[in-house]
């Protein structure tokens, strides 16, 4: 949380008066130490300036399209049950890879009845989940919140509206400015996909964010970039072609954007983790991987475990560390924290690997800058 420096200092010579003050009636009880203790505590967290974003990557909780096998047991009640107590943050973030639509038949499917239909509707109740579970800001712009078309697209923005979660990536929302505990945000997504801003089209990124960095104390850029699957773990620093689709540079995409003035860019896409990286102070997520995805997906060795990264910034949007909680997920068990902590051991080697000269030091799951 930001805060006044003066006025901080003054608060803080008015709360410690008010500490001593409440130590000495306190000794007369004869309970000084634990109560003291917990004061001081408290008067810490409240001059504690550090802004912490939650980010996770891909989550589409189960499709009622083509049919409603593709929905959890559950109705997708428990779908972050296991991780509920790590989705705590100033922000909480994520990709919503799909709509939330009630009805309707999608165009991109031909054939509706069998597994080959790659259509996303979640239910319509399926955004309060989101909701309870701490999500208070998602990427829309990927490959599923078009799939079935202005009506996915509308009825998705009013649900995230009626719930009160922070969202931006279609052309008609590129993006949102809020507050939050005395901070600005500012938030855009970006992807290859129609109706989306596009990743392509690095200059109209930079002069947005340029744009929003007027108006924000913390800019948050999200991509929704890069090939899929666990062939495409690297960051290539080229333009990625799949399926005969330009993907996205996601480097140079997001260099651009922070020389552009962003604090944090979060990337999703590739259904794998990749590499971290910390540019002119700034973090960078290349893939944060499929968190929360039921049904059609490929979860098998690296698309079965992802990060979900706890990242501290300074007041100034500056990089300060990230914890790393490492999940996993399948079909039967769900999601889940992964006690071997594979998606954790994914950044390092990829990290060292793509970003060799970083200066980052990975230890007890968390990411820290060396010391000088
Ligand atoms: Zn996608």
């Amino acid at each position: 949380m930001k805060g006044n420096r003066n006025r901080t200092v003054n608060f803080m010579g008015v709360m410690l008066m008010g500490i001593t003050a409440m130590v000495i009636l306190l000794s007369c009880a004869g309970n000084t130490r634990g109560i003291a203790q917990q004061i001081e505590k408290d008067t810490l967290q409240r001059n504690n300036d550090t802004i912490s974003v939650v980010a996770v990557g891909d989550m589409m909780l189960g499709s009622a399209y083509p049919t409603k096998v593709n929905l959890p047991p559950d109705d997708a009640i428990g779908s972050f049950k296991n991780v509920k107590t790590f989705l705590k943050g100033d922000i909480v973030f994520g990709n919503l890879e799909g709509c939330f639509l009630n009805k309707g038949k999608s165009t991109k499917c031909k054939d509706t009845t069998g597994n080959s239909c790659f259509a996303f509707r979640m239910p319509e109740r399926y955004g309060s989940i989101y909701k309870d579970a701490g999500f208070n800001l998602l990427s829309i712009a990927n490959n599923h919140v078009g799939d079935f078309g202005d009506a996915g697209r509308k009825r998705s923005s009013a649900i995230l509206d009626s719930l009160d979660i922070k969202y931006a990536g279609l052309t008609s929302k590129p993006y949102t400015i809020f507050k939050k505990d005395s901070t600005i945000y500012a938030f855009c997504a970006f992807s290859p996909n129609d109706h989306t801003l596009s990743i392509t089209n690095i200059d109209s990124a930079r002069q947005l964010v340029a744009a929003l960095k007027q108006q924000a104390n913390i800019v948050i850029v999200s991509f929704h970039g890069g090939a899929e699957g666990s062939r495409f773990e690297h960051v290539t620093r080229a333009d990625e072609i799949f399926y005969e689709e330009n993907r996205g540079n996601v480097y140079a995409f997001a260099h651009a954007v922070i020389d552009a003035g962003a604090d944090l860019v979060l990337g999703h896409g590739p259904h794998v983790t990749r590499a971290v990286e910390v540019y002119k102070n700034k973090f960078i997520a290349y893939s944060l991987g499929n968190f929360c995805t039921y049904g059609m997906f490929n979860l098998k060795g690296p698309n079965g475990t992802a990060p979900l990264l706890n990242i501290k910034l300074n007041s100034g949007g500056d990089f300060l560390y990230a914890e790393v909680v490492s999940v996993k997920q399948d079909k039967i068990n769900r999601l889940r924290v992964d006690t071997a902590h594979m998606a954790f051991k994914k950044i390092i080697s990829l990290t060292n690997t793509d970003f060799p000269s970083n200066r980052l030091v990975f230890a007890d799951q968390s990411i820290r800058l060396k010391e000088n």
